[in-house]
């Protein structure tokens, strides 16, 4: 295939926006296909019918009715629902009551058989559709049995004899980890576990994600220092031998962020829009912010938001032990979150302790999301590892300045201000930490009590280009490299 054919691309994740999200996967699968289309290819996206995307909501049309799908010895049914992402994006959803008529997304005993389900009935799909794509785009484990897949049930398929695959780590941490039964579901029990010297626990275990990995024609992760990092015990996951076999079709590229959605000139879920020229504006955000919040109403004292899954990752433990230190040097501070008990117990403790100058919101809320990132002065997230991190993007495109631990995509967006140079756009710190969290936010405070530094930090941030428009130029020329390497290797 020559460089300039446009290619058809088929991209599978389990969270798309705007159809169901819990993180930054679902960012990134409902904005890098429109961007990837805006650069001439077709693209389409599939992911399950969770019960709580509403049909009726979303304009969402039956176009494959009932197909029996291969699961385990006998034959499940699909049916396939069309919506559009834009007018030229259809988003195909997977459509079977037994696995996704619950409430939620994950999280339940039987999620590795409901995204095997997903992912073979995608597969299935495509026959139905009589559309053949070039690339299989599969994201974290959920997906990571497609290349598996291409290499041994579908090895022989004249159908996907052209169609090579791309798998994406969002985040290493999370691999679906089970037992040999799912290799029965997956029908590839008969190739057996996998081997590594350096790795004995795959021998005993399907690793979903180290499947991924080993199969996919190419592979990459979402940012530059996030693909080094991975190569080594401390980030690996345990995955890292069998990272540095594959070395040589490991790529790292940053993820964008959606500047039509977000967009502060044109948000309408904030109190006022603003852009770059018209900065003095954004403060009626911060009044309406510490008004909705119960937070002192007051355009000059500095305001931390915080927005996250609250877990090991995003490195409150650390905040945990400076923040009431912190609260002490008179900032305020708002935090919208779910997840792990102990850091929701956490944030309500110092909500509880420190009235009008804490406000807390164990919700997921997108539009306090959005009145956040306008609203605050500054945007932390001291993450343990970050694989890219949308957050600090989002805040500075919003003009609130990002504190961030120098990791993975926040060391690749985010560089140290520097007051006699006047280099960087927001503040950052190495070691992991309370002590250097806490003098990162010192610094960040001092330098904004100073109006016209701080001004031009906001403007850097804002007129940065965080946009996919290069990233996914890199992400076509990954595909096109997916070819290259599926065709040599057959
Ligand atoms: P991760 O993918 O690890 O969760 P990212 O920074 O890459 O972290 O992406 C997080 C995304 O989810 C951002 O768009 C952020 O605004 C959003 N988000 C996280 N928690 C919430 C929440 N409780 N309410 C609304 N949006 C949230």
């Amino acid at each position: 295939m020559m460089d300039h054919q446009p290619l058809k691309v088929l991209l599978l994740s389990a969270e798309v926006v705007p159809f169901a999200k819990t993180g930054g996967l679902a960012d990134v699968a409902g904005s890098l296909p429109k961007a990837i289309h805006a650069l001439g290819h077709d693209i389409r996206v599939a992911m399950p019918r969770y019960g709580r995307i509403n049909p009726a909501k979303f304009g969402l049309k039956e176009v494959v009715p009932r197909f029996p799908v291969p699961m385990e010895k006998q034959m499940e049914e699909a049916s396939v629902l069309q919506g559009l992402m834009a007018p030229d994006i259809p988003v195909y959803l997977i459509e079977n009551s037994k696995y996704y008529d619950r409430d939620g997304i994950y999280m339940y005993p039987d999620d590795a058989e409901r995204f095997i389900f997903f992912c073979r009935s995608s597969l299935e799909m495509l026959h139905h559709l009589d559309w053949q794509p070039d690339i299989i785009h599969c994201n974290d484990w959920h997906t990571a049995i497609v290349p598996n897949w291409l290499k041994t049930v579908y090895k022989d398929d004249p159908f996907f004899q052209h169609t090579a695959s791309v798998y994406t780590i969002h985040n290493l941490a999370y691999q679906g980890i089970f037992g040999y039964r799912v290799l029965e579901i997956a029908g590839i029990a008969e190739y057996g576990f996998m081997y590594h010297s350096e790795m004995a626990d795959l021998a005993e275990v399907v690793d979903f994600m180290a499947r991924g990995i080993y199969f996919a024609d190419v592979l990459n992760t979402v940012s530059e220092t996030y693909a080094r990092e991975i190569l080594t015990p401390q980030f690996g996951e345990k995955l890292d031998p069998l990272l540095r076999d594959r070395q040589d079709r490991l790529f790292g590229i940053l993820n964008g962020i959606d500047y039509d959605a977000m967009n502060p000139a044109t948000d309408k879920y904030i109190a006022q829009n603003y852009d770059a020229d018209h900065l003095d504006q954004r403060v009626k955000n911060k009044l309406a912010l510490q008004r909705d919040a119960n937070l002192k109403v007051d355009a000059d004292t500095p305001l931390i938001g915080i927005i996250s899954r609250l877990t090991d990752q995003k490195g409150f433990d650390i905040l945990g032990d400076a923040i009431d230190h912190l609260l002490d040097l008179g900032v305020q501070f708002v935090v919208l979150g779910t997840g792990d008990p102990h850091y929701q117990e956490l944030f309500s403790r110092v909500a509880q302790a420190y009235p009008g100058k804490a406000a807390v919101f164990l919700t997921f809320n997108a539009e306090l999301a959005q009145k956040i990132y306008a609203g605050t002065d500054m945007f932390l997230m001291p993450s343990r590892f970050e694989p890219c991190g949308l957050g600090q993007m989002i805040a500075m495109r919003y003009g609130s300045v990002p504190i961030v631990r120098a990791t993975g995509g926040l060391a690749d967006t985010v560089q140290d201000w520097n007051p006699s140079t006047g280099e960087g756009n927001g503040f950052s710190f190495t070691r992991y930490d309370r002590w250097s969290l806490f003098a990162a936010i010192v610094r960040a405070l001092e330098s904004y009590k100073y109006r016209d530094t701080w001004h031009q930090l906001q403007v850097k941030g804002m007129s940065a280009d965080f946009s996919w428009n290069a990233s996914a130029k890199k992400y076509v020329d990954l595909y096109y490299r997916a070819l290259a390497t599926h065709g040599n290797e057959r």
